[in-house]
């Protein structure tokens, strides 16, 4: 699915690094890779994207490498089986 970047300016490392520890807390998948379709690189970062089926305001966390999350401009085609996590969870 193709997913977009909700930021025009980049997330700081401690921000993404903290999204990551959130998608971690709530995601049910044992799934240590980047969600890039291709992608067999450890995730490494948490980026916040919206989703085109979904509401466009509603923020989803996707775990990225820092390759894909650092050259994540616009939009990025994500696996199928990737979890991704609505951010209106509460810790
Ligand atoms: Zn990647």
């Amino acid at each position: 699915m193709i997913v977009k970047n909700a930021f025009s300016e980049k997330l700081s490392e401690e921000s993404k690094q903290n999204w990551l520890s959130y998608w971690k807390h709530f995601t049910d998948q044992e799934y240590g890779y980047c969600a890039e379709r291709n992608c067999t690189k450890e995730h490494q970062h948490g980026v916040l994207v919206t989703q085109s089926s979904f509401c466009q305001r509603a923020l989803f966390v996707v775990p990225l490498c820092k390759e894909h999350s650092n050259s994540f401009v616009s939009q990025l085609e994500i696996d199928d089986g990737a979890s991704i996590v609505p951010t209106e969870l509460s810790l």
